[in-house]
């Protein structure tokens, strides 16, 4: 099956470079998805709702995640909503923990509570997970969320599989009838992933570090989503030539020999990683891949930008559903 891709009105930097035509422009539908956000946010704000808000508890000064919840808080405050962070020391207890959640879970404020993973050891992540009320859980990670998702009933889905889906529509890229291979299960990933697109009418096949024979099962989809946290794990063997290939996976490598080996001639993303001394990698083998594939999301400007976007609307939902407006 080969796959025409839509190339997105909006299409930006991810359109340009090896393999244009093929790629799926996270960057560009991340964009327009913010803007219809801040759109909805404007209109509800207008006719006298609350703006909705989101809080980020960020424990620990963990560089990555705190860029993370940078990110997400000013994305907030770009679509018209209150972003909040609350940083925590990385001793903090549980106890303690615990205690600043329950005051974001009675601030009517607080529309939604979003716990950035990881968290220090000596917390119990599933615990502190199950305090954020299900439904200021924007992240979807909470049990409740979680069988709502698999029960066909409204929920806050997880963003990064839910951006992936709009993403794929978006592009004009068909789900339903189609063998769907998602490589991972993680429950913040390969699970909801496989559920959104079962949900999307797919035949959906899920792998992990026990499957056997991974390029064969993989080589049976029309879609297949790399979600493994392994740098370019899915090569040419695991692609059915024609099928879309969604990469999750985002790898800092800051070695060029490395860089050299998976981007053979691409002289702009050497460029780049000279200028910035590393590179973002995926868990596909972007160059040796592409080829195959008739439609594939690049790291970075692929899955990454819809993540926050998928965030900004999750919020804006709970938001909505908390102040009594529908749709
Ligand atoms: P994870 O929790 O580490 O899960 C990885 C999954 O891959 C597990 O289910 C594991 O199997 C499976 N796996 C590992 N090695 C394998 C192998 N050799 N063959 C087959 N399956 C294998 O990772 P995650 O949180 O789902 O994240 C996956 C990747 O996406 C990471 O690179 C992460 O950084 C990235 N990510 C990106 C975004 C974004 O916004 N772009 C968001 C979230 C995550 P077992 O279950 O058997 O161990």
């Amino acid at each position: 099956m080969s796959e025409k891709v839509t190339t997105h009105p909006a299409a930006g930097k991810a359109a340009a470079g090896p393999f244009a035509d093929k790629l799926l422009d996270g960057r560009a539908v991340g964009a327009e998805i913010r803007a219809e956000v801040a759109a909805r946010v404007a209109e509800m704000t207008a006719a006298g709702a609350r703006r909705p808000g989101l809080a980020a508890v960020l424990v620990g000064d963990d560089a990555a995640s705190s860029l993370y919840v940078g990110m997400k808080a000013r994305a907030c405050e770009e679509a018209g909503m209150v972003g909040r962070t609350v940083e925590l020391p990385a001793a903090t207890s549980e106890a303690e923990l615990a205690a600043r959640l329950a005051e974001l879970a009675a601030d009517d404020a607080v529309d939604g509570i979003l716990v950035q993973l990881p968290l220090p050891d000596h917390v119990d992540e599933r615990r502190i997970l199950e305090l954020v009320p299900p439904e200021k859980d924007v992240d979807g990670f909470h049990p409740v969320n979680v069988g709502r998702l698999w029960s066909d009933r409204p929920a806050l889905a997880p963003a990064t599989p839910s951006g992936i889906v709009e993403l794929l529509r978006r592009s004009g890229i068909e789900i339903a009838g189609r063998r769907a291979v998602v490589v991972g299960r993680s429950t913040i990933v390969g699970k909801p992933m496989a559920a959104l697109l079962l949900r999307e009418n797919a035949t959906v096949t899920v792998c992990h570090s026990r499957t056997r024979d991974l390029a064969a099962v993989c080589r049976e989809a029309d879609l297949l989503v790399a979600a493994v946290g392994r740098a370019a794990l899915v090569g040419p063997d695991h692609v059915r030539e024609g099928a879309v290939v969604v990469d999750v996976g985002t790898h800092r490598v800051t070695d060029r020999a490395t860089v050299e080996r998976l981007f053979p001639g691409d002289a702009a993303r050497l460029a780049r990683f000279d200028e910035r001394g590393s590179t973002l990698v995926g868990d596909v083998d972007f160059h040796r891949v592409a080829p195959k594939a008739s439609a594939i999301t690049p790291v970075p400007g692929g899955v990454g930008p819809l993540t926050v976007a998928m965030l900004l609307v999750n919020t804006l939902e709970a938001s909505r559903r908390r102040q009594g407006l529908s749709g």
